[in-house]
């Protein structure tokens, strides 16, 4: 398999590249779905920057306000975000019924203390 971000052939059933960690696209659409991450905007913890894990895997960072997408092969995949130390994980599972999942993250604590916390996971 190619990665569609790099070009590099990284084998099969990757979940992510292991040349520039972007998440693999497998040739079949149909088996594709999505992960969206919704951070709200506050101004609490509004400097705090959450780390965005995928399986372990570090995929990006979430600013105040800001969404995170990522196309991924359905299937089972444990989202965690981290800041200052505390993290909030949520198994999500994308099927061909449910294959978005939009997870909505709110901060709370002080502006450089911000802990991520998840307010909602939805299935569309
Ligand atoms: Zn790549």
């Amino acid at each position: 398999m190619i990665c569609l971000n790099c070009g590099k052939d990284i084998g099969m059933g990757n979940k992510f590249c292991p040349n520039c960690g972007k998440p693999t696209q497998i040739a079949n659409k149909d088996n594709v779905g999505s992960i969206i991450i919704k951070r709200e905007n506050k101004y609490v913890g509004s400097l705090v920057k959450f780390d965005v894990f995928i399986d372990d895997e570090a995929v990006g960072k979430l600013s105040n306000g800001g969404t995170l997408s990522f196309d991924m092969p359905l299937g089972s995949y444990d989202v965690k975000l981290s800041a200052a130390g505390s993290n909030v994980v949520r198994e999500v599972d994308l099927t061909e019924k449910n294959k978005i999942v939009e997870i909505t993250i709110v901060c709370k604590m002080g502006m450089v203390t911000g802990k991520p916390y998840i307010k909602s996971v939805e299935y569309k």
